[in-house]
């Protein structure tokens, strides 16, 4: 049996485990279940793939920028990566917003908005996040997993290898046997992974309150029905008409890698298996998976800036704000930024919407309507996530491919 089918099934079982326990042994499960069965198994699951993150990060990127070889080829991969990754964020939070107004989940009822509290955390404001992405002390970035700064580091290291070519080479093939060493480790981390999504699965489920779901049901199907969209739309529309492939085959290939974002809940987790996943099935190199893919998990946020979208506009009908077309322009501009300040780990996307909801003088207490059903839908929405992330690799590669068969007829 492939390894997607049993994530697949691990996911399922792990959902009716935590929805039976949930509604029959609500006591069984806080008590037992969860602290001694579901909450260790998917902990050690995330430890295990967390702990390949900041190697893979590093060495991969490392030998992408060395593998590239010149910076004008970097540069264009560059651009075009930034280019798609801005461009359909923004796609993301209008169709959000779109839906939202159409449907209006937060009309449809009475919410009690009078005992609404809820504190912002304070969020690290985007221009401070883009001025810091060169570290001080690289190894504080690494020992914090600050993504953004390991990736300006070993593009650093990757330029000066190419430069002293033959002096370094030996550190060159040190950190190829790293990169090798860690690939495997993360084929047999996955060995794992059925068992790991069955208990943060059942554990996420389990602990829900279906109250909250039922009262918040309408805004959970517009995120859900954006989310499917943008997949739908936005992402198998630019692989047929972008890379001429065959979206089916994309997603189902892509699978496995949403199996796991879905049940941790992390971008940044799902890395090593997201890159895997896009070099072994999708076809794409290792260059330039090495420097699409962890730069969107970092900055690349569709699935976040949806969520931030319908909540905004569903806080602003809860609380009875209507708000002018210049104040929607304001939103898009606003989550297009909070989603690049977002950063890959669970439940962050809410604290940045604080922010959003502020750009357009709404109140943050709104934020406590949507709390309760928050952990559900972020799981979806990092799914997205990263299949944005693997949409804009096989894109770019498609067309670093065309460029160089072109050069070749030339
Ligand atoms: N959990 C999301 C991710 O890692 C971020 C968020 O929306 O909270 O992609």
């Amino acid at each position: 049996m492939n390894l997607a089918v049993k994530i697949l099934i691990g996911l399922v079982l792990g959902a009716i485990a935590g929805l039976v326990l949930n509604l029959t042994a609500l006591d069984f499960f806080t008590g037992i279940a969860d602290p001694y069965i579901f909450e260790p198994l998917g902990t050690i699951f995330l430890n295990l793939i967390n702990l390949l993150v900041v190697p893979i990060v590093l060495f991969s990127i490392i030998l992408g920028v060395a593998g590239l070889g010149d910076t004008k080829k970097m540069g264009r991969i560059a651009t075009k990566t930034i280019v798609f990754f801005l461009s359909t964020t923004a796609i993301a939070i209008i169709i959000s917003i779109i839906l939202a107004v159409v449907i209006q989940p937060g009309s449809l009822t009475e919410y009690d908005t009078t005992g609404a509290t809820f504190e912002a955390k304070e969020a690290p404001p985007v221009w401070e996040t883009l001025i810091n992405i060169i570290p001080k002390n690289p190894f504080e970035a690494m020992a914090t997993g600050n993504i953004l700064q390991i990736i300006a580091f070993a593009i650093l290291i990757g330029f000066g290898l190419v430069k002293l070519g033959d002096k370094t080479a030996g550190l060159l093939k040190l950190v190829e046997q790293g990169n090798d060493l860690v690939m495997y480790l993360v084929m047999l981390v996955m060995k794992f992974a059925p068992y790991g999504t069955f208990g943060l699965i059942a554990s996420a489920i389990g602990s829900q309150g279906m109250d909250a779901i039922r009262a918040m049901g309408m805004y959970m199907i517009v995120v859900v029905a954006a989310l499917i969209l943008q997949l739908v739309i936005v992402y198998s529309g630019a692989i047929y008409f972008l890379a001429k492939q065959n979206p089916w085959k994309f997603i189902k290939g892509f699978a496995p890698a949403m199996g796991i974002a879905f049940s941790t809940s992390s971008s940044n987790a799902t890395l090593p298996v997201s890159m895997d996943v896009a070099q072994k099935r999708l076809g794409v190199s290792k260059s330039v998976s090495s420097f699409v893919q962890p730069l969107g998990a970092t900055i690349n946020m569709d699935g976040t800036a949806i969520m931030q979208g319908v909540a905004t506009v569903f806080i602003a009908q809860a609380f009875n704000v209507d708000l002018s077309f210049g104040e929607y322009a304001i939103v898009v501009l606003t989550a297009v930024l909070a989603s690049i300040g977002t950063a890959g780990v669970p439940g962050v996307g809410l604290i940045l919407l604080a922010t959003v909801l502020q750009s357009v003088n709404l109140p943050v207490e709104g934020i406590a309507l949507i709390l309760g059903v928050d952990r559900l839908l972020d799981m979806s929405r990092t799914a997205l996530n990263i299949t944005g992330d693997a949409t804009c690799a096989v894109i770019v590669q498609e067309s670093e491919d065309r460029r160089k068969e072109k050069l070749k007829n030339a």
